[in-house]
Protein backbone atom coordinates (compact mmCIF):
# COMPACT_ATOMS: atom_id res chain seq x y z
CA UNK A 1 0.00 0.00 0.00
CA UNK A 2 2.68 2.35 1.01
CA UNK A 3 4.12 1.94 -2.75
CA UNK A 4 0.95 2.33 -4.32
CA UNK A 5 -0.05 5.80 -2.48
CA UNK A 6 3.22 7.81 -3.30
CA UNK A 7 2.66 5.94 -6.86
CA UNK A 8 -0.33 7.78 -6.96
CA UNK A 9 0.76 11.44 -4.96
CA UNK A 10 3.49 11.10 -8.16
CA UNK A 11 0.87 10.57 -11.03
CA UNK A 12 -1.64 13.06 -10.16
CA UNK A 13 1.17 15.70 -10.72
CA UNK A 14 0.82 17.94 -7.69
CA UNK A 15 1.61 21.61 -7.61
CA UNK A 16 2.97 21.43 -4.19
CA UNK A 17 6.40 18.73 -3.07
CA UNK A 18 5.31 15.33 -1.69
CA UNK A 19 7.13 15.44 1.66
CA UNK A 20 8.35 12.07 2.61
CA UNK A 21 10.86 10.94 5.53
CA UNK A 22 14.27 11.82 4.65
CA UNK A 23 13.37 15.23 3.42
CA UNK A 24 14.87 18.37 5.36
CA UNK A 25 11.47 19.49 6.59
CA UNK A 26 9.69 15.91 7.03
CA UNK A 27 10.27 16.53 10.96
CA UNK A 28 8.71 19.87 11.26
CA UNK A 29 5.85 19.35 8.65
CA UNK A 30 5.02 15.90 10.91
CA UNK A 31 4.79 17.83 14.18
CA UNK A 32 1.46 19.11 15.48
CA UNK A 33 0.32 21.18 18.56
CA UNK A 34 0.04 18.24 21.04
CA UNK A 35 3.78 16.87 21.83
CA UNK A 36 2.27 13.49 22.68
CA UNK A 37 0.88 13.22 18.68
CA UNK A 38 4.70 12.17 17.43
CA UNK A 39 3.35 10.15 14.41
CA UNK A 40 5.11 9.04 11.32
CA UNK A 41 3.03 9.71 8.43
CA UNK A 42 4.16 8.21 4.91
CA UNK A 43 4.05 11.60 3.24
CA UNK A 44 3.09 15.20 3.53
CA UNK A 45 1.37 17.45 1.25
CA UNK A 46 1.16 21.27 1.61
CA UNK A 47 -1.66 21.97 -1.77
CA UNK A 48 -1.52 25.79 -2.38
CA UNK A 49 -5.16 25.33 -4.45
CA UNK A 50 -8.08 23.07 -4.58
CA UNK A 51 -6.76 21.29 -7.20
CA UNK A 52 -4.24 20.15 -5.18
CA UNK A 53 -6.43 18.89 -2.62
CA UNK A 54 -8.36 17.49 -5.06
CA UNK A 55 -5.50 15.19 -6.12
CA UNK A 56 -4.37 14.45 -2.67
CA UNK A 57 -7.77 13.34 -1.37
CA UNK A 58 -8.33 11.42 -4.84
CA UNK A 59 -4.82 9.48 -4.11
CA UNK A 60 -5.70 8.75 -0.99
CA UNK A 61 -8.70 7.38 -1.77
CA UNK A 62 -7.45 5.01 -4.54
CA UNK A 63 -5.22 3.73 -2.55
CA UNK A 64 -7.22 3.16 0.76
CA UNK A 65 -4.86 5.28 2.53
CA UNK A 66 -4.75 6.79 5.86
CA UNK A 67 -5.92 10.25 5.74
CA UNK A 68 -5.25 13.06 7.93
CA UNK A 69 -6.66 17.15 7.37
CA UNK A 70 -4.16 19.15 9.19
CA UNK A 71 -5.69 22.65 9.45
CA UNK A 72 -4.16 24.65 12.65
CA UNK A 73 -2.58 21.54 13.90
CA UNK A 74 -4.61 22.15 17.37
CA UNK A 75 -6.59 18.54 17.38
CA UNK A 76 -5.79 17.22 21.20
CA UNK A 77 -5.95 13.63 20.41
CA UNK A 78 -3.78 13.96 17.07
CA UNK A 79 -6.31 13.68 14.58
CA UNK A 80 -4.71 15.77 12.11
CA UNK A 81 -1.72 13.71 11.64
CA UNK A 82 -1.25 9.72 11.40
CA UNK A 83 1.23 7.11 11.20
CA UNK A 84 1.80 5.52 7.32
CA UNK A 85 -0.72 7.43 6.15
CA UNK A 86 -1.09 10.73 4.01
CA UNK A 87 -1.66 14.29 5.64
CA UNK A 88 -2.86 17.09 3.61
CA UNK A 89 -1.64 20.16 5.80
CA UNK A 90 -3.43 23.03 4.86
CA UNK A 91 -1.70 25.36 6.28
CA UNK A 92 -0.51 27.30 2.84
CA UNK A 93 -4.24 28.21 2.00
CA UNK A 94 -5.12 30.82 4.62
CA UNK A 95 -5.75 33.82 2.90
CA UNK A 96 -8.67 36.15 4.60
CA UNK A 97 -10.77 38.68 2.40
CA UNK A 98 -12.99 40.79 3.34
CA UNK A 99 -15.40 42.28 1.42
CA UNK A 100 -16.75 45.55 3.10
CA UNK A 101 -19.72 45.90 1.01
CA UNK A 102 -21.29 42.55 1.66
CA UNK A 103 -20.00 42.54 5.42
CA UNK A 104 -18.40 39.34 4.87
CA UNK A 105 -14.75 37.41 5.39
CA UNK A 106 -13.73 34.55 3.11
CA UNK A 107 -11.19 32.56 5.03
CA UNK A 108 -8.57 29.75 4.32
CA UNK A 109 -9.16 26.13 5.36
CA UNK A 110 -6.10 26.58 6.96
CA UNK A 111 -5.95 29.75 8.52
CA UNK A 112 -5.64 30.90 12.30
CA UNK A 113 -7.45 32.86 14.74
CA UNK A 114 -4.67 35.14 14.76
CA UNK A 115 -4.63 35.35 10.34
CA UNK A 116 -8.93 36.23 10.90
CA UNK A 117 -8.54 38.53 13.95
CA UNK A 118 -5.51 40.42 12.75
CA UNK A 119 -7.62 40.51 9.43
CA UNK A 120 -10.59 41.78 10.67
CA UNK A 121 -10.53 43.58 14.14
CA UNK A 122 -8.52 46.88 13.07
CA UNK A 123 -11.31 46.91 10.11
CA UNK A 124 -13.73 47.02 13.11
CA UNK A 125 -15.21 43.68 12.40
CA UNK A 126 -14.92 40.38 14.52
CA UNK A 127 -16.11 36.62 13.92
CA UNK A 128 -16.56 35.05 16.69
CA UNK A 129 -14.40 32.07 17.33
CA UNK A 130 -11.76 30.51 20.12
CA UNK A 131 -9.37 32.34 22.35
CA UNK A 132 -6.09 31.42 21.44
CA UNK A 133 -4.44 33.23 18.59
CA UNK A 134 -2.71 30.21 16.92
CA UNK A 135 -5.73 27.29 17.16
CA UNK A 136 -7.01 26.81 13.42
CA UNK A 137 -10.22 28.20 11.84
CA UNK A 138 -10.58 24.46 10.01
CA UNK A 139 -10.95 22.32 13.07
CA UNK A 140 -12.57 25.05 15.58
CA UNK A 141 -15.37 26.53 13.32
CA UNK A 142 -16.11 22.42 12.08
CA UNK A 143 -16.76 21.24 15.41
CA UNK A 144 -18.53 24.89 16.81
CA UNK A 145 -16.29 27.29 18.05
CA UNK A 146 -16.54 29.32 21.30
CA UNK A 147 -14.61 32.23 22.90
CA UNK A 148 -14.83 35.64 24.15
CA UNK A 149 -17.65 36.99 21.46
CA UNK A 150 -20.05 34.05 21.40
CA UNK A 151 -22.63 35.29 24.07
CA UNK A 152 -22.55 38.54 21.84
CA UNK A 153 -22.63 37.19 18.58
CA UNK A 154 -23.15 33.26 19.07
CA UNK A 155 -20.84 30.32 17.87
CA UNK A 156 -18.53 30.68 15.26
CA UNK A 157 -20.48 28.45 13.15
CA UNK A 158 -23.61 30.93 13.53
CA UNK A 159 -21.18 33.41 11.55
CA UNK A 160 -21.07 31.07 8.94
CA UNK A 161 -22.69 31.88 5.57
CA UNK A 162 -21.25 29.18 3.10
CA UNK A 163 -18.03 26.97 2.65
CA UNK A 164 -16.00 25.53 -0.16
CA UNK A 165 -15.21 21.75 0.55
CA UNK A 166 -13.44 18.76 -1.39
CA UNK A 167 -15.43 15.51 -1.06
CA UNK A 168 -14.64 12.05 -0.39
CA UNK A 169 -15.58 11.45 -4.38
CA UNK A 170 -12.35 14.52 -5.24
CA UNK A 171 -15.51 16.52 -6.42
CA UNK A 172 -15.35 20.10 -4.81
CA UNK A 173 -18.67 21.65 -3.88
CA UNK A 174 -20.36 24.53 -2.20
CA UNK A 175 -22.77 24.02 0.58
CA UNK A 176 -24.69 27.11 2.10
CA UNK A 177 -28.25 27.52 3.88
CA UNK A 178 -29.56 27.04 0.22
CA UNK A 179 -27.11 24.86 -1.81
CA UNK A 180 -26.15 21.27 0.08
CA UNK A 181 -28.35 22.47 2.43
CA UNK A 182 -28.19 18.97 4.39
CA UNK A 183 -24.18 18.91 3.99
CA UNK A 184 -24.40 22.85 5.23
CA UNK A 185 -26.35 21.62 9.00
CA UNK A 186 -23.71 18.54 8.83
CA UNK A 187 -20.40 20.58 8.78
CA UNK A 188 -21.88 23.25 11.63
CA UNK A 189 -21.07 20.74 14.90
CA UNK A 190 -20.04 17.94 12.75
CA UNK A 191 -15.83 18.07 12.57
CA UNK A 192 -14.21 16.93 9.51
CA UNK A 193 -16.27 14.20 8.77
CA UNK A 194 -17.79 15.47 5.33
CA UNK A 195 -14.47 16.84 3.70
CA UNK A 196 -11.98 19.21 3.36
CA UNK A 197 -13.08 22.45 3.55
CA UNK A 198 -10.72 25.15 1.62
CA UNK A 199 -13.04 28.28 1.74
CA UNK A 200 -15.18 29.33 4.69
CA UNK A 201 -17.17 32.72 4.34
CA UNK A 202 -18.31 34.25 7.73
CA UNK A 203 -20.43 37.09 8.33
CA UNK A 204 -19.00 39.86 10.03
CA UNK A 205 -20.12 42.15 13.15
CA UNK A 206 -19.38 45.12 14.29
CA UNK A 207 -16.72 45.78 16.79
CA UNK A 208 -15.60 48.24 18.61
CA UNK A 209 -13.29 46.95 21.49
CA UNK A 210 -13.13 45.46 24.96
CA UNK A 211 -12.19 46.18 28.51
CA UNK A 212 -11.07 43.09 30.13
CA UNK A 213 -10.87 42.28 34.29
CA UNK A 214 -7.61 39.83 35.09
CA UNK A 215 -8.04 38.95 38.82
CA UNK A 216 -6.03 35.79 40.79
CA UNK A 217 -6.87 34.73 43.89
CA UNK A 218 -4.85 32.64 46.04
CA UNK A 219 -6.67 29.01 46.46
CA UNK A 220 -7.97 29.11 49.64
CA UNK A 221 -10.86 31.36 48.84
CA UNK A 222 -11.66 29.11 45.65
CA UNK A 223 -14.89 28.08 47.20
CA UNK A 224 -15.94 31.19 47.72
CA UNK A 225 -14.95 32.84 44.87
CA UNK A 226 -16.36 30.38 42.84
CA UNK A 227 -19.77 30.86 44.31
CA UNK A 228 -19.89 34.11 44.42
CA UNK A 229 -18.73 34.10 40.41
CA UNK A 230 -21.62 32.30 39.44
CA UNK A 231 -23.65 34.29 41.37
CA UNK A 232 -22.52 37.14 39.80
CA UNK A 233 -22.52 35.64 36.39
CA UNK A 234 -26.39 35.18 36.20
CA UNK A 235 -28.07 37.46 34.68
CA UNK A 236 -25.47 39.52 32.56
CA UNK A 237 -25.63 41.27 29.28
CA UNK A 238 -24.27 39.73 26.53
CA UNK A 239 -21.69 42.36 26.27
CA UNK A 240 -19.90 40.37 29.47
CA UNK A 241 -18.36 37.00 29.59
CA UNK A 242 -16.60 35.91 32.44
CA UNK A 243 -13.87 32.79 32.47
CA UNK A 244 -12.11 31.37 35.26
CA UNK A 245 -9.13 29.09 35.64
CA UNK A 246 -7.93 26.88 38.60
CA UNK A 247 -4.29 26.08 38.90
CA UNK A 248 -1.25 25.89 41.84
CA UNK A 249 -1.29 29.83 41.35
CA UNK A 250 -4.80 30.28 42.45
CA UNK A 251 -8.28 31.08 40.83
CA UNK A 252 -7.47 33.39 37.53
CA UNK A 253 -10.84 34.92 37.17
CA UNK A 254 -11.06 36.87 34.00
CA UNK A 255 -14.02 39.12 32.87
CA UNK A 256 -14.65 41.15 29.42
CA UNK A 257 -16.95 43.73 28.60
CA UNK A 258 -17.61 44.53 24.56
CA UNK A 259 -20.16 47.04 24.94
CA UNK A 260 -20.43 50.80 26.13
CA UNK A 261 -16.95 51.59 27.33
CA UNK A 262 -18.85 53.96 30.19
CA UNK A 263 -20.57 50.54 31.45
CA UNK A 264 -17.31 48.19 31.68
CA UNK A 265 -16.40 49.35 35.18
CA UNK A 266 -19.62 48.73 37.19
CA UNK A 267 -19.94 45.38 35.40
CA UNK A 268 -16.33 44.00 35.79
CA UNK A 269 -15.13 45.70 38.80
CA UNK A 270 -17.48 43.09 41.29
CA UNK A 271 -15.25 40.46 39.71
CA UNK A 272 -12.18 41.72 41.69
CA UNK A 273 -14.40 41.36 45.04
CA UNK A 274 -15.39 37.99 45.22
CA UNK A 275 -13.06 37.15 47.92
CA UNK A 276 -10.06 38.78 49.88
CA UNK A 277 -6.69 38.87 48.45
CA UNK A 278 -7.08 39.33 44.89
CA UNK A 279 -4.23 40.86 42.77
CA UNK A 280 -5.27 42.47 39.09
CA UNK A 281 -7.86 45.41 38.06
CA UNK A 282 -9.29 46.31 34.55
CA UNK A 283 -7.56 47.32 31.69
CA UNK A 284 -7.89 48.74 28.52
CA UNK A 285 -6.70 45.80 26.67
CA UNK A 286 -6.50 45.30 22.86
CA UNK A 287 -8.63 42.51 21.64
CA UNK A 288 -5.51 41.19 19.46
CA UNK A 289 -3.62 41.16 23.01
CA UNK A 290 -6.52 39.33 25.14
CA UNK A 291 -6.71 36.60 21.69
CA UNK A 292 -2.49 35.80 22.27
CA UNK A 293 -2.13 36.45 26.12
CA UNK A 294 -2.29 32.70 26.41
CA UNK A 295 -0.34 31.61 23.47
CA UNK A 296 2.80 31.30 25.52
CA UNK A 297 1.12 29.07 28.45
CA UNK A 298 -0.26 26.64 25.34
CA UNK A 299 2.99 26.47 23.31
CA UNK A 300 3.40 23.74 20.75
CA UNK A 301 5.37 20.68 21.38
CA UNK A 302 4.47 20.46 25.38
CA UNK A 303 2.54 17.61 26.37
CA UNK A 304 -1.39 17.69 26.91
CA UNK A 305 -4.77 16.31 27.55
CA UNK A 306 -8.13 17.43 27.91
CA UNK A 307 -11.86 16.36 28.48
CA UNK A 308 -14.65 18.88 28.94
CA UNK A 309 -18.37 19.32 28.65
CA UNK A 310 -21.24 21.55 29.50
CA UNK A 311 -22.63 22.78 33.05
CA UNK A 312 -26.10 24.76 33.09
CA UNK A 313 -24.23 26.15 35.82
CA UNK A 314 -21.49 25.93 38.47
CA UNK A 315 -22.83 23.51 40.88
CA UNK A 316 -21.63 23.57 44.69
CA UNK A 317 -20.20 20.26 44.14
CA UNK A 318 -18.38 20.90 40.65
CA UNK A 319 -16.83 23.25 43.16
CA UNK A 320 -15.74 20.88 45.85
CA UNK A 321 -14.69 18.54 42.90
CA UNK A 322 -12.63 21.62 41.28
CA UNK A 323 -10.69 22.28 44.81
CA UNK A 324 -10.22 18.60 45.48
CA UNK A 325 -8.54 17.62 42.25
CA UNK A 326 -6.50 21.01 42.45
CA UNK A 327 -4.80 19.65 45.55
CA UNK A 328 -3.40 16.45 43.34
CA UNK A 329 -2.91 17.78 40.21
CA UNK A 330 0.32 15.91 39.15
CA UNK A 331 1.92 19.00 37.74
CA UNK A 332 2.18 22.70 38.29
CA UNK A 333 0.40 23.67 34.79
CA UNK A 334 -2.65 20.89 35.12
CA UNK A 335 -5.38 23.39 35.55
CA UNK A 336 -9.34 23.54 35.16
CA UNK A 337 -10.96 25.67 33.13
CA UNK A 338 -14.80 27.32 32.56
CA UNK A 339 -16.30 29.65 30.04
CA UNK A 340 -19.32 31.17 29.98
CA UNK A 341 -22.14 30.77 27.49
CA UNK A 342 -25.64 31.57 27.45
CA UNK A 343 -26.52 35.03 25.49
CA UNK A 344 -26.80 34.26 21.41
CA UNK A 345 -25.25 30.75 22.00
CA UNK A 346 -28.81 29.86 23.01
CA UNK A 347 -30.71 32.02 19.65
CA UNK A 348 -30.21 29.16 17.12
CA UNK A 349 -32.23 26.14 17.51
CA UNK A 350 -30.78 22.80 18.90
CA UNK A 351 -31.61 21.03 15.73
CA UNK A 352 -30.42 24.26 13.52
CA UNK A 353 -26.77 22.78 13.78
CA UNK A 354 -25.05 19.49 13.94
CA UNK A 355 -23.83 21.51 17.58
CA UNK A 356 -25.61 19.89 20.44
CA UNK A 357 -25.64 21.93 23.69
CA UNK A 358 -27.30 25.48 23.21
CA UNK A 359 -28.76 25.31 26.56
CA UNK A 360 -25.23 25.13 28.47
CA UNK A 361 -24.05 28.03 30.54
CA UNK A 362 -21.01 27.37 30.92
CA UNK A 363 -17.94 25.18 28.84
CA UNK A 364 -15.48 23.55 31.36
CA UNK A 365 -12.35 21.66 30.35
CA UNK A 366 -10.00 19.26 32.77
CA UNK A 367 -6.70 19.83 30.95
CA UNK A 368 -3.27 19.24 32.39
CA UNK A 369 -0.06 19.92 30.80
CA UNK A 370 3.16 18.57 30.82
CA UNK A 371 6.80 18.45 29.46
CA UNK A 372 7.63 15.03 30.56
CA UNK A 373 7.24 11.76 28.60
CA UNK A 374 7.21 9.86 32.40
CA UNK A 375 4.45 12.03 33.48
CA UNK A 376 2.04 10.76 30.49
CA UNK A 377 0.25 8.16 32.50
CA UNK A 378 -0.78 10.59 35.55
CA UNK A 379 -0.96 13.43 33.88
CA UNK A 380 -3.99 11.49 31.38
CA UNK A 381 -5.33 9.53 34.75
CA UNK A 382 -6.16 12.72 36.59
CA UNK A 383 -7.67 14.42 33.73
CA UNK A 384 -9.76 11.73 33.08
CA UNK A 385 -10.72 11.46 36.39
CA UNK A 386 -11.13 14.57 36.96
CA UNK A 387 -13.62 15.64 33.80
CA UNK A 388 -15.66 12.38 35.05
CA UNK A 389 -16.12 14.12 37.98
CA UNK A 390 -17.07 17.87 36.66
CA UNK A 391 -19.62 15.85 34.02
CA UNK A 392 -23.02 16.76 34.15
CA UNK A 393 -25.22 14.15 32.98
CA UNK A 394 -27.77 16.46 33.44
CA UNK A 395 -27.19 18.31 30.60
CA UNK A 396 -27.54 17.15 26.64
CA UNK A 397 -25.08 17.26 24.14
CA UNK A 398 -20.93 17.69 24.29
CA UNK A 399 -18.67 19.88 22.53
CA UNK A 400 -16.43 16.83 20.21
CA UNK A 401 -13.05 19.43 19.79
CA UNK A 402 -12.10 19.64 23.01
CA UNK A 403 -11.46 15.98 23.93
CA UNK A 404 -8.26 14.24 24.47
CA UNK A 405 -9.98 10.80 23.99
CA UNK A 406 -10.99 9.11 20.67
CA UNK A 407 -13.83 6.21 19.95
CA UNK A 408 -17.09 6.05 18.77
CA UNK A 409 -19.02 6.49 21.60
CA UNK A 410 -17.81 10.31 22.03
CA UNK A 411 -19.39 11.57 18.71
CA UNK A 412 -22.65 9.23 19.30
CA UNK A 413 -22.94 11.16 22.75
CA UNK A 414 -22.02 14.58 21.78
CA UNK A 415 -24.80 14.40 19.23
CA UNK A 416 -27.36 12.20 21.21
CA UNK A 417 -29.08 9.35 18.92
CA UNK A 418 -31.02 11.18 16.58
CA UNK A 419 -28.25 13.67 14.75
CA UNK A 420 -25.83 10.83 15.03
CA UNK A 421 -28.26 9.06 12.93
CA UNK A 422 -28.78 11.91 10.70
CA UNK A 423 -25.08 12.31 10.53
CA UNK A 424 -24.32 9.10 9.82
CA UNK A 425 -26.85 8.91 6.77
CA UNK A 426 -25.22 11.60 5.32
CA UNK A 427 -21.91 10.12 5.67
CA UNK A 428 -22.95 7.33 4.25
CA UNK A 429 -23.89 9.07 1.02
CA UNK A 430 -20.60 11.42 1.07
CA UNK A 431 -17.92 8.96 2.36
CA UNK A 432 -19.13 5.51 2.80
CA UNK A 433 -15.92 3.69 2.91
CA UNK A 434 -15.13 6.40 5.64
CA UNK A 435 -12.07 7.97 4.20
CA UNK A 436 -12.51 11.20 6.70
CA UNK A 437 -12.03 8.95 9.74
CA UNK A 438 -9.37 10.83 11.37
CA UNK A 439 -11.77 12.91 13.78
CA UNK A 440 -14.41 12.45 16.29
CA UNK A 441 -15.88 9.79 13.83
CA UNK A 442 -19.20 9.43 12.91
CA UNK A 443 -19.43 6.27 10.80
CA UNK A 444 -21.67 5.48 7.76
CA UNK A 445 -25.18 4.22 8.75
CA UNK A 446 -28.12 4.40 5.95
C1 LIG B 1 -4.65 25.62 22.88
C2 LIG B 1 -6.04 25.36 22.40
C3 LIG B 1 -7.01 26.32 22.59
C4 LIG B 1 -8.30 26.11 22.14
N1 LIG B 1 -9.23 27.07 22.36
C5 LIG B 1 -10.46 26.88 21.88
C6 LIG B 1 -11.44 27.90 22.05
O1 LIG B 1 -11.20 28.93 22.65
N2 LIG B 1 -12.67 27.68 21.53
C7 LIG B 1 -12.98 26.54 20.86
O2 LIG B 1 -14.11 26.43 20.40
N3 LIG B 1 -12.09 25.56 20.71
C8 LIG B 1 -10.85 25.70 21.21
N4 LIG B 1 -9.93 24.72 21.06
C9 LIG B 1 -10.32 23.45 20.43
C10 LIG B 1 -10.17 23.57 18.95
O3 LIG B 1 -11.37 24.09 18.43
C11 LIG B 1 -9.89 22.18 18.33
O4 LIG B 1 -8.68 21.69 18.83
C12 LIG B 1 -9.84 22.28 16.81
O5 LIG B 1 -9.89 20.99 16.29
C13 LIG B 1 -8.61 23.00 16.34
O6 LIG B 1 -8.63 23.17 14.97
P1 LIG B 1 -7.27 23.07 14.14
O7 LIG B 1 -7.61 23.36 12.73
O8 LIG B 1 -6.22 23.86 14.80
O9 LIG B 1 -6.95 21.54 14.37
P2 LIG B 1 -6.32 20.39 13.48
O10 LIG B 1 -5.55 19.56 14.41
O11 LIG B 1 -5.63 20.90 12.30
O12 LIG B 1 -7.61 19.62 13.01
C14 LIG B 1 -8.47 19.04 13.94
C15 LIG B 1 -9.57 18.28 13.21
O13 LIG B 1 -10.30 19.17 12.38
C16 LIG B 1 -10.29 18.72 11.02
N5 LIG B 1 -9.97 19.86 10.16
C17 LIG B 1 -9.18 20.92 10.44
N6 LIG B 1 -9.23 21.80 9.44
C18 LIG B 1 -10.04 21.27 8.50
C19 LIG B 1 -10.49 21.71 7.23
N7 LIG B 1 -10.14 22.89 6.73
N8 LIG B 1 -11.34 20.91 6.55
C20 LIG B 1 -11.73 19.72 7.04
N9 LIG B 1 -11.35 19.25 8.24
C21 LIG B 1 -10.51 20.04 8.96
C22 LIG B 1 -9.21 17.66 10.93
O14 LIG B 1 -9.63 16.62 10.15
C23 LIG B 1 -9.02 17.18 12.34
O15 LIG B 1 -9.77 16.03 12.59
C24 LIG B 1 -8.64 24.91 21.50
C25 LIG B 1 -7.66 23.93 21.31
C26 LIG B 1 -6.38 24.15 21.76
C27 LIG B 1 -5.38 23.07 21.57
Amino acid sequence: MSNSLLDALTAAELHCPVIVAGHPDYDRYRRIWNGIADRRPLAIVRPQDVEDVQKAVCAAALCGALLAVRGGGHSLPGLSTCNDGLVIDLSLIRSVVIDNHAQTVDVGGGALLGDLDRATIPKGYIVPAGVISHTGIGGLTLGGGMGWASRKYGLTIDSLLGAEIVLASGDVTWTSPTWNPELFWAIRGGGGNFGVVTRFRFQLHPFSGIVAGQWIYPMEQARKVLSALRDLARGQSRDFTVSFTASQSGINVTAVWSGDTGLASAALSPFGALADGARGGLENLSYLTLQSRNDVAFAWSRRYYAKGGFWSDISDQAIEHIIGAMAHAPTFDCEIYAIQLGGAVGDMADDATAYTGRDAGFYWLSEPIWDDIADDDRCIEWGRTTGRLLSDPSIAGNYVNEQGDTGSNIARDAYGPEKYQRLARLKARLDPANLFRLNQNIEPQE
